[in-house]
């Protein structure tokens, strides 16, 4: 199997905010991607447009961040994170369009991070746009799926997506479970994957046509804003939603979130390790070696 990914360049903004390497971290994962030689093919994301944003976000809200009149995610008002929001939230809108095209990839990726938190009218804690809910909202009205599922797998509580599924009223359309609201402490790593195999009995009563899944890698164990998991159960937690996925014949559009390990140097080359694995999980569910 070979992974399309969705990336370029302009989803990436310097955040100016050093506790959170999200804006870089895009491009340190294709970089990644690319001299590890992983089955994938890049896509250029397509931006999305104000009113797609404003289907699910206050548009007066929306409206000052892109204008820099209001803070974004990061707490700044900077021009150039403004100007990579519509790539970021298209890249995900992207890659689920690509696993619901003709070709129907088992698993699509978006290099994307920082949705969650952010609510129907404030950005917060590194997201500043709901990305998820964009997409799902923009695949609803346009028909193309009736049902799908967001599963958040961040090691933090999706609160920004059940905000805009309230303010939205699409919550019969959208199946979301947040691991974060539930799983909070270093002794429930067991529990946490019990529960993600007892999704399959929920995810298939819900009957999704696609399942958007965070697969965020600070619910490790060693993370600082996490984490419970070892890199061996982030693996099993990643191979477990790709197998059920598989088992229920429902595409998987997964995205990076959360992961703020820093090697001694500063650099985040724990975290995109992590992230690859998340890559590597996909591949040992649909391929027999990888
Ligand atoms: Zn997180």
């Amino acid at each position: 199997m070979r992974i399309p990914v969705v990336y370029s360049q302009l989803m990436v903004a310097d955040s100016g905010n050093s506790a959170s390497p999200s804006a870089s971290k895009p491009a340190l994962v294709a970089q990644a991607l690319r001299t590890s030689n992983y089955p994938v093919d890049f896509h250029d994301p397509e931006p999305v447009t104000v009113e797609e944003i404003q289907r699910v976000h206050d548009p007066r809200f929306v409206r000052a961040v892109l204008e820099g009149r209001e803070d974004n995610g990061f707490g700044n008002r900077s021009a150039e994170v403004a100007r990579s929001l519509p790539y970021t939230s298209g890249s995900l809108l992207t890659a689920a369009k690509l696993a619901l095209g003709p070709k129907r990839p088992a698993v699509v990726a978006s290099l994307s991070a920082g949705f969650h938190h952010a609510t129907f009218s404030e950005a917060a804690d590194f997201c500043t746009f709901n990305g998820f809910m964009i997409a799902a909202a923009d695949l609803i009205a346009h028909s193309r799926v009736e049902r799908l599922a967001i599963i958040d797998a961040d090691y933090h509580y999706g609160n920004g997506t059940d905000d805009i599924l309230t303010a939205t009223g699409l919550s019969a359309n959208v199946f979301h479970y947040s691991f974060g609201r539930d799983f909070t402490s270093e002794s429930q790593a067991l529990a946490y994957l019990e529960k993600m195999k007892n999704l399959e009995v929920d995810l298939a009563r819900f009957n999704p046509q696609l399942i958007i899944y965070s697969a965020g890698v600070d619910a490790h164990v060693e993370d600082p804003l996490g984490g419970m998991l070892t890199t061996e159960q982030l693996g099993a937690r990643d191979e477990l939603m790709f197998q059920i996925a598989k088992r229920l014949g429902v595409p998987v559009v997964f995205n990076l979130a959360g992961g703020y390990q820093r090697d001694p140097d500063g650099g985040i080359s724990k975290v995109v390790k992590l992230h690859l694995n998340t890559f590597s999980a996909a591949l040992r569910v649909h391929d027999s070696v990888a």
